[in-house]
């Protein structure tokens, strides 16, 4: 048995011909920078997020950075985000000059506990940054009401949730602004980096346009100190010969989650909840065990792959420690690093394989294991 974690070639052989012609056409154009392809990529972006307005940019990070740079967050300002994200939530803030607040998830979902919002609050704070992680949207009802009460903006990390839905509507523009990646393996992913915003708000995305293009709302005129983040006609190109196949995508990833989720019933494993207004995407998914590591050996002697989401928190990593900063302890965070261990999904897990993983994780938890990693 052979269950890589992620197939990228045979997402492009399935697109081949469609993904080789749309790059052709670019080249063939003369225009590499800009122009009617992230045009063209950035409406039907919009239109698929249900956003009024899109704006491509060069990555996810920088999305988020683009962001924060626009609605004027720097020095002096706090930023509420998770303490269990992938780091680039918080290297963010910190790029900017504003200093990330760690709180705490809610256990059953992984995502940002509302609960524990208030009390990370301070004169200081001007944004919340939940992350929708995983594929699942985060409860984001509490999370607007509170930033309303205390005039904070709502930026969303949805750089895994492409198409998740939250009471119905897909994710793309419930707060401020909505950052997202098309990094290869992301759900919708491009062959290079790539990222968007997506927002309601017209002078935001304006203020992005600029922000984006080195502050240059026309040639040689710059009004704001910018960066150059501009999405990549080629990768603009690649990402709307695959937006209509998302959908599908997506329903190969709920099989499987569903299949998972079935068969791994009866394990003592803690099985990803689904909350009633979540429709999720199932980015990853992600169940924990005590003995994880041991767990993970026996899948990699089977050939199965796995990975674990993430095995450092942010507030633990080495790019934090010389950091003025005290981020707190973050125990749940720090529980989840080494309890978490994603299975193998994708367009490329078919129902037999992901049938196969989970009989070989339920075999692996009755047999006692020993000499872990
Ligand atoms: C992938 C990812 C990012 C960063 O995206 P890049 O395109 O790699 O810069 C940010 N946040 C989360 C939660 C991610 O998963």
């Amino acid at each position: 048995m052979n269950v890589p974690f992620l197939d990228l070639r045979a997402a492009y052989l399935e697109l081949k011909n469609e993904i080789d012609a749309a790059v052709e056409r670019v080249l063939d154009s003369g225009w590499y920078i800009l122009g009617a392809e992230v045009n063209a990529f950035e409406d039907d972006w919009a239109e698929y997020c249900e956003a009024d307005h899109c704006v491509g940019v060069a990555n996810g990070l920088d999305a988020l950075t683009v962001a924060l740079r626009a609605l004027d967050i720097g020095p002096g300002d706090e930023v509420i985000v998770p303490s269990n994200t992938f780091i680039a939530t918080w290297l963010a803030v910190t790029a900017v000059g504003a200093v990330p607040v760690p709180v705490e998830p809610d256990p059953r979902t992984y995502n940002l506990d509302h609960e524990m919002i208030a009390e990370a609050i301070t004169p200081r704070t001007r944004a919340l940054l939940p992350v929708h992680l995983y594929g699942q949207p985060v409860d984001l009802d509490p999370i607007l009401a509170i930033a309303r009460d205390r005039g904070l903006f709502v930026i969303e990390d949805a750089a895994q949730a492409h198409g998740a839905r939250y009471k119905g509507r897909r994710i793309g523009a419930h707060g401020d602004v909505v950052c997202w990646s098309f990094y290869p393996g992301k759900n919708l992913g491009a062959m290079g980096d790539a990222g968007a915003v997506t927002t309601n708000c017209g002078a935001l995305a304006e203020r992005i346009r600029i922000m984006r293009n080195y502050g240059s709302p026309q040639k040689y005129v710059h009004e704001a100190v910018g960066v150059n983040s501009r999405l990549d006609p080629i990768q603009a190109a690649i990402l709307r010969v695959k937006l209509p196949y998302l959908d599908t995508w997506t329903r190969r990833r709920r099989d499987i989650a569903a299949i998972y989720t079935q068969e791994l019933a009866k394990t003592d494993l803690v099985l990803p909840l689904v909350p009633a207004w979540a429709e999720p995407v199932w980015h990853l998914y992600v169940i924990r065990s005590l003995c994880r590591d041991e767990l993970q050996n026996a899948l990699q002697s089977a050939g199965i792959a796995t990975l674990t989401h993430y095995p450092i928190p942010p507030h633990r990593q080495a790019a934090y420690a010389s950091q003025p900063l005290s981020f707190g302890k973050q125990p749940l965070a720090e529980q989840l690093s080494r309890e978490v261990l994603s299975l193998p999904i994708g367009p490329h897990v078919d129902a037999r394989s992901s049938m196969m993983v989970s009989a070989a994780t339920a075999q692996a938890l009755e047999t006692p294991m020993t000499g872990g990693g």
